[in-house]
């Protein structure tokens, strides 16, 4: 696996494979590395020959008060698992190679951003999207796998791709879970052993959503209800958002059918956590 800070190496890394007619694989990360990262390089390598995964703490979607500065990090050992995953590339930018000086772009994607995280993190998805834009710039990439873990920024990636015609594959990655059901997350990290056994309430109350609707509960009001009222036996739980959405727009559907989403977020102290489940419904 090779290690690239300067657009110049990756640029020129990745035009030797592609000359070649190598197909590009590109897995964006913020590292501290889990399982969940190392799952989308595994899903990565099954759609590419060649996988690129950078690792960058992206400034401008994080807001003021937010955990930028204590947001883990963890070079060595996320190169170490990445070397083992079958990472061929790893790219480690630094603020002033996706942000040149001057840089005055900014990228908003409109309908899927709005509400849930663009309520709660006002500006995230712009950071998002406009990092996702410049690392698509620098990589070129043919595919690029995201996780389900976030699903809104799935559906604002897929927006960005369709509307501005980037020809990218965008792969989704399944949620991968700690035994106990908690989805993985770089941030759990923050979570004391209280809140860590009660952060497993998301993953219960989402199971028991999905057993609803698949036992022909199709009224989204009533089944967030039950799940709100579920997190809320969860003394230690705050929860910010339960809904029922289309996956593909984010807007809250009236009826549950085709293919939606229901996305939570919740407080355990001072740490936020995020869950969906994905639902087809015929
Ligand atoms: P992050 O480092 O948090 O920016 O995440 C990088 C990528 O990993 C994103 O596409 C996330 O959706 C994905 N991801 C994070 N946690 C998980 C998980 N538990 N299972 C699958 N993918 C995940």
């Amino acid at each position: 696996m090779i290690p690239v800070a300067s657009e110049r190496e990756l640029r020129h890394a990745v035009a030797k494979w592609r000359g070649r007619g190598e197909r590009i694989g590109f897995v964006p990360t913020m590292g501290a590395l889990h399982a969940g990262h190392l799952s989308l390089v595994e899903l990565a390598r099954k759609h590419a020959s060649r996988v690129v995964v950078s690792i960058f703490v992206n400034p401008t979607q994080f807001g003021p008060g937010e955990d930028f500065a204590r947001y883990p990090r963890d070079v060595d050992g996320d190169a170490a698992k990445l070397a083992a995953a079958g990472c061929d590339l790893l790219f480690l930018p630094e603020v002033e190679t996706i942000y040149p000086p001057g840089a005055t772009t900014r990228v908003r994607v409109e309908g899927p951003s709005r509400g849930f995280e663009g309520d709660c993190r006002p500006g995230h998805f712009e950071g998002v999207a406009t990092v996702v834009a410049g690392l698509f710039g620098l990589v070129r990439p043919d595919v690029a796998v995201f996780g389900e873990k976030d699903a809104q920024q799935l559906a604002v990636v897929r927006a960005l791709v369709r509307d501005l015609h980037l020809a990218i594959e965008i792969v989704p990655g399944p949620i991968v879970r700690e035994e106990d059901g908690l989805a993985m997350s770089s941030r759990n990290v923050y979570l004391g052993a209280p809140e860590r056994r009660a952060a497993t309430v998301l993953q219960r109350s989402l199971a028991a959503a999905r057993a609803a609707v698949e036992a022909g509960e199709r009224d989204p009001a009533r089944l967030v209800d039950r799940l709100a009222a579920q997190i809320a036996a969860e003394p230690l739980a705050h929860l910010e958002y339960a809904a029922v959405v289309a996956a593909d727009t984010f807007r809250p559907v009236e009826r549950i059918a085709g293919d939606v989403v229901i996305p939570v977020a919740a407080r355990f102290g001072s740490t936020r956590l995020l869950d969906n489940a994905r639902l087809r419904v015929e």
